[in-house]
């Protein structure tokens, strides 16, 4: 495409979204064009920011009659690349932050419409106003979207209870790539009528069509909650403790996060407010979360026998239940702390993995054996969703190293890993999608059979390759 097509699609892209809508100059598209960690950066020639699915339809269609390729954005949390621009400057960004209505709550079927700009906290307090709950729950709740949720098939802390996006989405509306607009926006808990559509999009990362809104679950808002924090001697005993408390509490077990001693020690040292609410240190912890539809004493009861039981077993040390509200926020904190510590103790090389919840204690011995034997003196942090075999096995540098150096190992250390996780048939990504860093990995990880699947339906819905170009799909 020439310049002057260019300039030309953008003076049409103006008068469709008006001048706050679209943004060129370098100081203004500069936080639309790197991520959080700062480990991706891109360049573009605008940013659109349109306010409506009629807005995010006729940008579409100029972009594909120009040859234009789109980058669709929301929060920019999901760490992966996947909503940033490549260097070469050729894509436009479409952030839907603009799309941020909340269309209804319908309290009878248990659903919201929401449109894809919605940040996830305002969906969460749109839910519980109206006595409600939209479980999806996870650290960067307060700036992710809605549409990235769906499109990277979010997880977060709830997964186990809950499921994931995929599990809360019943409708869609979308944009595809040539600008029609996909009204399935629909609300219904059963629907057999041929493929079901609405499941392409989703976790496609924006690489088959733009999500402007989506019908999602609700549930009855728990009333009673209990919080623990327990010593467990290793990963194994948590997944038997885990197995266990599932079972007494009528699979009452909202979340199960498992940390090891080593990222509590880095979020005393670094994160102020952290505590250490148990009184001798544990090789690992467990912090649990269980709910109940009505509020009885026989609900904490049953937990505190499920508790002691796992004591007589020699599955847990020992053990805090939070007394109140601010306690059970207290020992949350300690959950959000790891991640902010880590970046204190210098390089820190992710892996946000899954395996089979059985298989979650294998792992973990295997991949810190492993990454010892490449790397020695690396220092492991795995903690993370186990609950649903979701491991955040991050890795600090060994003490005293070189940052540049040790970061410089990122793939080769991040392969060491992921040959355990192939071995145990686990996933590389567990969580926040393929993007732009893991897309390499893509033909490794899927059979031919699957790759194959997966770029017949790009070229289905994305002829010209519009839609997130060089991103998920190498
Ligand atoms: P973005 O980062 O903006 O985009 C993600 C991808 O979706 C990109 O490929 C983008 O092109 C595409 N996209 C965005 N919007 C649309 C749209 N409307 N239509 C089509 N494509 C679109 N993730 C978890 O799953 N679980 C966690 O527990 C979790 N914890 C996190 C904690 C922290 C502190 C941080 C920073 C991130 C965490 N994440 C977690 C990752 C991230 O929050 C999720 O991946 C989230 O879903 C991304 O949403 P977003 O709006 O920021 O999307």
């Amino acid at each position: 495409m020439t310049v002057a097509a260019s300039i030309a699609a953008l003076d049409r892209i103006r008068t469709i979204v008006g001048l706050n809508g679209l943004l060129t100059a370098p100081e203004d598209m500069a936080p639309y064009l790197s991520e959080w960690r700062g480990r991706f950066k891109g360049n573009s020639p605008a940013v659109v920011r349109p306010a409506s699915t009629e807005e995010v339809a006729a940008v579409v269609t100029i972009c594909a009659e120009a040859g234009i390729p789109v980058v669709p954005q929301g929060g920019n949390t999901s760490l992966v690349g996947g909503s940033i621009p490549y260097e070469e400057g050729r894509e436009i960004v479409l952030s839907l932050s603009r799309m941020n209505r909340i269309r209804g709550i319908d309290t009878l079927n248990y659903t919201m419409t929401a449109e894809a700009g919605v940040v996830l906290k305002t969906a969460q307090e749109a839910a519980k106003d109206k006595d409600r709950l939209l479980p999806m729950s996870l650290g960067a709740e307060g700036t992710c979207q809605i549409g990235g949720l769906i499109s990277t098939n979010a997880g977060g802390i709830n997964v186990l209870r809950y499921g994931n996006m995929r599990d809360l989405v019943l409708g869609l509306e979308v944009v595809l790539a040539d600008g029609r607009v996909w009204n399935g926006l629909r609300s219904l808990r059963k629907n057999n009528t041929g493929y079901d559509l609405k499941h392409l999009f989703i976790g496609a990362e924006g690489t088959l069509g733009i999500v402007t809104a989506a019908v999602l679950k609700l549930y009855p808002r728990p009333r009673q909650s209990e919080t623990a924090f327990i010593a467990v001697p290793s990963p194994a005993a948590a997944i038997e403790l885990l197995a266990r408390l599932r079972a007494a509490s009528g699979d009452a077990v909202a979340a199960f996060e498992l940390m090891s001693r080593r990222c509590l020690e880095f979020a005393l040292k670094h994160v102020a407010g952290t505590i250490d609410p148990l009184s001798e240190p544990s090789p690992w912890y467990v912090l649990t979360e269980l709910t109940a539809g009505t509020q009885s004493d026989a609900f904490r009861e049953n937990v505190e026998a499920a508790l002691g039981e796992a004591f007589e077993a020699e599955l847990a040390t020992d053990a805090t239940i939070a007394q109140s509200e601010t306690q059970a926020n207290q020992l949350w904190f300690i959950r959000e702390a790891i991640v902010e510590a880590q970046k204190f103790e210098g390089g820190s090389i992710k892996n946000d993995v899954s395996v089979p919840v059985s298989r979650v204690a294998e792992f973990i011995e295997r991949a810190e054996a492993a990454v010892a034997a490449a790397c020695p003196g690396i220092r492991p942090t795995p903690f993370g969703h186990v609950g649903d075999g979701n491991i955040h096995f991050n890795l600090s540098q060994p003490e005293g190293a070189d940052t540049a150096a040790y970061l410089a190992r990122w793939d080769e250390i991040c392969h060491v890993v992921n040959e355990v996780i192939f071995d145990l048939d686990g996933s590389i990504s567990a969580e926040h999608g393929v993007g732009r860093f893991k897309k390499d990995e893509m033909p490794v990880i899927k059979s031919p059979v699957e790759f194959d699947l997966l770029r017949a339906m790009k070229a289905a819905l994305d002829p010209k390759g519009l839609l997130n170009p060089g991103k998920m799909l190498p």
